[in-house]
């Protein structure tokens, strides 16, 4: 009831939730029954999760910020969603995001955009604007996101809030609306590095409806924070810092901000290595090849006769009412991507921007994997810069891209990173994070040294 009274009082201002569950009071009382008939319950037993609008539920709409599903209902909920009911986490509302994901801003959501708490005229990040402003609201304790390119660890810098994005195959994708499927994970947000890991413990390991789900056993995520917060961890602890990315083009406050979390390693016993990552760079240019190909393909399912929204055109075919209703239900940067992707993928072009994007990710991996040969983990500023105003990038999709440029590499990569805080800019008063990665398989190690250092 908190939550519910905190969301009616600033939700009107943030706009973090699309949806609020009118269901909230009802099954939180429900779990406080089974607790007091002696239920053994798990520590988030009862504890409201806010579910970002790109993961399916049964008992609200599901629109991933498009017009295209709008009103949408699911005939089952997402693993990641069934996985925390069971655990007994109180679904609040579904929060808003990015079109289909795409976008660093939220402004990009077909219902209006969410603004950050911690400065109304600015972006709260994307595409998952919506979980993080929730949690830095105080509107919800804990969020669940995605992640294909940032999604979750960017949003986590600009609100001062944690992100994680798990190794790709870690967290079932099953009931996620597919973005770019060989990039998305689904993660937690939230206040501090336990939180997201006992999150983390709830939704994550094998789950046979996701083809790409990895069938390994995963450690406790929660015992690994609460080892970590001895800090006895940053003892010997290699850090790689990467060369390449020295400090070129982050705002000055965010490279302080790092520095300054260097140090605190380096006192608290870690010491910090000089790696390369050469490919590092080509990221962006890379990503936006393989996202638009995968995506373009992805979003033929919204074709008026499956899904959502449908426009009729009397007299029309079916290739009339298809294409008016993805005219009038996809948003611009939607079209522009299907328009890049489906390029892209064409005859004749495909070796030369697919193929060649694919190659430059496999080099990436190896860069990943050298540095990896040297360091126990990477660290980078999460983002160039604190959140800015909104309508500032709008109308520079390029400029909105270069935002990922250092979360990017690790959905490449395939491999686990987190954004933590790391104080504050100090020519804007606004939060800044510092983004650890570790090789595929290693999110306990991002849980231990994130909670260190906290
Ligand atoms: N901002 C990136 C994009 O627009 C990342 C999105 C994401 O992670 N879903 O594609």
């Amino acid at each position: 009831q908190a939550h519910l009274d905190r969301i009616a009082a600033v939700d009107g201002d943030v706009h973090a939730f699309l949806h609020v569950s009118d269901r909230a009071v009802e099954v939180a009382a429900d779990i406080d029954r089974r607790r007091a008939a002696g239920e053994e319950l798990g520590e988030l037993a009862g504890v409201p999760l806010a579910i970002k609008d790109v993961l399916v539920t049964t008992d609200m709409p599901s629109t991933s910020g498009s017009k295209i599903l709008e009103g949408y209902m699911s005939p089952y909920d997402a693993t990641v969603v069934a996985r925390s009911r069971a655990a007994g986490l109180v679904p609040l509302g579904k929060t808003n995001m990015d079109e289909f994901a795409m976008g660093s801003s939220t402004e990009h959501s077909a219902y209006g955009p969410t603004r950050n708490p911690w400065d109304l005229d600015r972006i709260p990040g994307g595409s998952g604007g919506g979980s993080a402003a929730a949690v830095a609201a105080f509107e919800a304790p804990i969020a669940l996101g995605s992640d294909t390119g940032g999604s979750i660890r960017q949003p986590a810098h600009v609100t001062g809030t944690v992100g994680m994005k798990p190794t790709y195959g870690g967290v079932s994708r099953y009931g996620a609306i597919a973005l770019a499927s060989s990039l998305d994970q689904v993660g937690p947000v939230s206040r501090t590095v336990l939180d997201s890991a006992l999150l983390h413990d709830v939704i994550g390991g094998h789950d046979p409806h996701d083809a790409t789900s990895l069938a390994d056993q995963w450690p406790s995520f929660a015992a690994a924070a609460r080892e970590g917060a001895t800090g006895e961890v940053l003892k010997g602890l290699k850090v790689g810092v990467i060369r390449e990315l020295d400090d070129r083009g982050f705002q000055r406050g965010v490279s302080d901000s790092f520095r300054a979390s260097l140090a605190k390693l380096e006192a608290a016993g870690a010491e910090i290595v000089e790696v390369s990552a050469p490919h590092f760079e080509y990221g962006v240019a890379a990503y936006y090849l393989i996202l638009p190909a995968e995506a373009s393909s992805n979003l033929a399912k919204f074709d008026s006769v499956r899904f959502g929204m449908r426009v009729d055109v009397p007299g029309g075919t079916v290739e009339d009412v298809m294409a008016a209703t993805r005219d009038a239900g996809f948003g611009e940067e939607v079209k522009r991507r299907i328009i890049l992707g489906t390029y892209a993928l064409s005859a004749g072009y495909y070796d030369a921007y697919y193929g060649s994007a694919q190659k430059v990710r496999t080099l990436i991996q190896r860069d990943f994997d050298e540095a990896f040969a040297q360091v126990d983990v990477i660290a980078t500023p999460s983002a160039p810069t604190t959140a800015f105003r909104l309508g500032e990038q709008l109308d520079d999709p390029l400029q909105m891209y270069l935002n990922d440029v250092t979360t990017i590499p690790v959905n490449l990569a395939g491999v686990p990173g987190i954004s933590i805080p790391s104080g504050l800019a100090e020519e804007d008063g606004l939060p800044v994070g510092i983004q650890f990665v570790a090789p595929a398989r290693e999110d306990a190690r991002l849980y231990r040294v994130g909670a260190a250092l906290e």
